[in-house]
């Protein structure tokens, strides 16, 4: 597929269910590429983050309740502006031609002769099951699908629905938009034929951390879901598959399923957690409160760029953390250089990540401590003698404990500023009323600067705001914990081993529970 801006063409993109990894290549694509997007109201914040920063984004979501944008005005909105030469992504939840509308857009932009592609995406009606350990046909059981509306009124006369087709025919059916219709459907297909003792399941926010399945007879589905307050967006699957998800349950008995964990990093860094986390259940609020930054001129880059031009000078170069890796070998390439800079020159490195950071770089680690705090690195480094030159590249605002302590020993050790933290403010408003809601079940802190920044932005230094109790918070190590203290933040627990996997499992054990049952 070639997207080109400019053209003025009109993507129909399905976005998939819910969880931002079951886009497809393509719609992330088109997403990327688009001048517009017009989207709906159950597609991901993550989704959106393909798009450009200057595409210019419209909301069409409908609710259950009111039409943001009419149908009509929508097909109107990607006519005129793929006739004004834009490229147009129109996002939608799902597959756009399973009930969504996708159709009817298309014939408008066919009358119209403006160009359009379509992208087909999961679909819910398959996927919502398959997270809920439902296969929606087997060998065995179900060799034939439906997918229908449950949005119809049931009891209406003239049905366009063959009921009695659907109750008896149709091995599985799955109904969108029918959470109103519950008691009605389960009724119209029992009257129709189908027995009130096959199985069902209502799956609410399939796909997603809060993901909810309620599962009884159908004679008595509508009910365990009222019980259990289901609302939109839920489908309901009735048929034997059903009864496989005894078996086939996966997504929602992992360790951290349903919990929520705010991950404070820099946005550069944070995947590695947050993989982590997501893997095993958690649903993860990337909260990127610091950035990391090249310098600007000035100073500490010309400070940068001598310690360079003297690198052969020094006996060791010790990185304390992934982005001095990435920042200082950025500036020697920048400056015409290359790793080959480094030959000659021992490289000592402050944690596990640090050390994967260099040796991505095909460089090798010649030194790294057995355990991560700065005490430990001094201890144990092995030149510890006077006349030894260290450079240490790092961030312009680190604490001073390494350079400290080898200079104590004799080591001529010169330390270079090599990029810039700064603070992102504009997801703030929105964490704090995730904190407030109670939708957060842990913070994790991964250095000094995460806690300040955190602190700051999530308002917690001024007198109205405070974090609520039920939030855990967990550090990485001995250092953030004080400075958490310090500002008032209890800690909870402390990752021991002080790396991304020891925060893991600090986590593990504070939070993982025994999956519940359910009817
Ligand atoms: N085009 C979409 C369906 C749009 S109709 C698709 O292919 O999935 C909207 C209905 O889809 C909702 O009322 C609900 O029944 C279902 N739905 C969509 N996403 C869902 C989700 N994550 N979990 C449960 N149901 C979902």
């Amino acid at each position: 597929m070639k997207v080109t801006a400019g053209t003025g063409k009109v993507y129909l993109v399905g976005a998939g269910p819910g969880d931002p990894g079951l886009l497809t290549l393509k719609a992330a694509k088109a997403i990327a590429a688009a001048d517009v997007i017009v989207y709906d109201r159950l597609i991901h914040p993550a989704v959106l983050r393909h798009a450009r920063e200057d595409a210019e984004l419209i909301y069409a979501g409908k609710t259950p309740e009111r039409h943001t944008l009419k149908q009509e005005e929508i097909n109107a909105l990607l006519v005129s502006r793929g006739r004004d030469g834009k490229v147009v992504a129109r996002v939608k939840g799902g597959d756009p031609f399973v009930f969504g509308r996708g159709g009817e857009e298309a014939e408008a932009l066919a009358a119209a002769g403006v160009p359009f592609e379509v992208i087909p995406g999961i679909t819910s009606a398959i996927a919502v099951p398959a997270y809920a350990g439902i296969p929606v046909t087997h060998r065995d059981c179900a060799s034939s699908l439906a997918i229908v509306t449950g949005h119809e009124d049931p009891a209406k006369e003239e049905s366009s629905l063959d009921w009695q087709a659907l109750a008896r025919g149709v091995d599985t059916l799955v109904f969108l938009m029918g959470v109103g219709n519950l008691a009605q459907i389960a009724e119209r297909l029992i009257a129709n034929g189908r027995p009130g003792g096959t199985p069902a399941a209502v799956i609410e926010w399939g796909t997603r951390p809060e993901q909810h399945t309620v599962t009884a007879p159908l004679e008595a589905i509508a009910q365990a879901a009222e019980e259990d307050a289901v609302k939109p967006p839920a489908i309901l699957v009735v048929g034997e598959v059903v009864r496989l998800r005894e078996k086939l349950r996966w997504f929602d008995i992992r360790p951290l399923s349903g919990r929520h964990v705010v991950v404070t990093r820099s946005r550069e860094q944070a995947s590695e957690l947050t993989e982590a986390l997501e893997s095993l259940g958690a649903g993860v609020i990337e909260f990127p409160v610091i950035s990391c930054r090249p310098l600007e001129d000035g100073p500490s880059l010309e400070r940068l760029d001598r310690a360079i031009e003297e690198l052969e000078s020094y006996d060791w170069v010790v990185f304390t953390s992934v982005n001095g890796v990435r920042f200082f070998l950025d500036r020697i390439f920048r400056l015409g250089g290359d790793v080959r800079a480094l030959a000659g020159i021992q490289i000592g490195v402050m944690g596990e990540g640090t050390r994967r950071a260099v040796e991505e770089r095909s460089l090798t680690v010649d030194f790294v401590p057995g355990r991560f705090v700065g005490e430990s690195f001094v201890e144990e480094f092995p030149e510890k003698r006077p006349g030894v030159r260290v450079l240490i590249p790092r961030a312009e605002d680190a604490r001073e404990l390494i350079p400290e302590q080898l200079r104590r020993h004799g080591c001529e050790v010169d330390v270079v500023p090599c990029y810039r933290t700064v603070a992102a403010d504009t997801e703030a408003a929105e964490l704090r009323l995730m904190l407030a809601a109670g939708t957060v079940d842990a913070v994790t802190f991964t250095s000094s600067s995460t806690v300040r920044n955190f602190v700051k932005l999530a308002g917690l230094d001024t007198p109205d705001f405070r974090l609520p109790e039920t939030v855990k918070v967990v550090s990485i190590g001995p250092v953030t914990s004080r400075t958490a203290r310090d500002l008032g933040l209890p800690v909870h627990a402390e990752a021991d081993p002080h790396t991304i996997g020891g925060v893991v499992q600090a986590l593990l054990e504070l939070l993982a529970r025994p999956a519940s049952g359910e009817g």
